[in-house]
């Protein structure tokens, strides 16, 4: 039910629990994180409160990239291994997603025969249909367009590739999902709440448009590739 994505300077780990907890009274059953090190992608799940998941993080990682999640369970219960970040079979991609694919067993059956599934998701479809297009994209920001171009439902995205330590993917469609400006740091997030600490500077993101978020710069996409330029705006918002 809530998202957040950060990467910056800052430790990733304190900036997603921190703004996921804000993002607790949209309510919640599960929730988790995955975080980027030099070394490697580490999710963190659990069912329950986010001061459970803060318990499970491992505090000596460090890492200025990384997604968070809030689940409200609509496809498979609530457990850890059906809470987000889900991960793609090979673990090489991580993503966080708010809604519901209403055509995720179609996509199931035509496209992901021979793939094990680690929970019963819908989401888990997403990230396995992202893996499974690079065998014929062989680029991150194309194999996430034709998937995107692929389903149908509500969705907010949040996505990490374990082989490019710059770049979060995020795209939306009848979900909230904005992105937070900063200087050497760039925020996504479902509601304006989880990133108030770090920015009042917003853009927004339209319908079936992918983002690409950097540290130094964020790059809005139609389908189509085509680069769609729109001016950022200040939230103010009082706490
Ligand atoms: N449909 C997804 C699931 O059940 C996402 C639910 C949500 O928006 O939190 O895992």
């Amino acid at each position: 039910c809530g998202i957040v994505g950060y990467i910056g300077q800052l430790d990733t780990k304190d900036v997603l629990l921190n703004g996921l907890e804000k993002l607790e009274y949209r309510g919640y059953d599960s929730a988790g994180i995955a975080i980027r090190d030099d070394a490697d992608l580490h999710t963190f799940k659990v069912k329950g409160r986010i001061n459970t998941l803060r318990e499970r993080v491992d505090d000596s990682i460090a890492s200025t990239m990384g997604i968070g999640h809030t689940r409200w369970a609509t496809h498979g219960g609530p457990s850890a291994e059906n809470a987000h970040p889900h991960q793609s079979s090979s673990g090489r991609f991580v993503l966080v997603h708010n809604g519901v694919i209403e055509n995720y067993q179609e996509l199931k059956n035509d496209y992901l025969g021979g793939v094990t599934f680690g929970s019963e998701t819908d989401t888990e479809v997403i990230v396995q249909l992202v893996e499974k297009n690079m065998e014929t994209y062989q680029d991150t920001a194309e194999a996430f367009r034709q998937t995107i171009s692929s389903l149908k439902g509500s969705y907010a995205l949040g996505l990490m590739d374990k082989q490019d330590p710059d770049t979060i993917y995020a795209a939306k469609n009848k979900s909230p999902l904005l992105v937070g400006l900063g200087d050497g740091f760039n925020m996504v997030a479902s509601d304006a709440m989880a990133t108030l600490k770090e920015t009042d500077q917003y853009l927004e993101i339209s319908d079936q448009e992918i983002v690409l978020v950097n540290r130094h710069f964020v790059q809005l996409q139609k389908l189509d590739g085509t680069v769609v330029h729109r001016e950022p705006f200040t939230a103010q918002i009082d706490v």
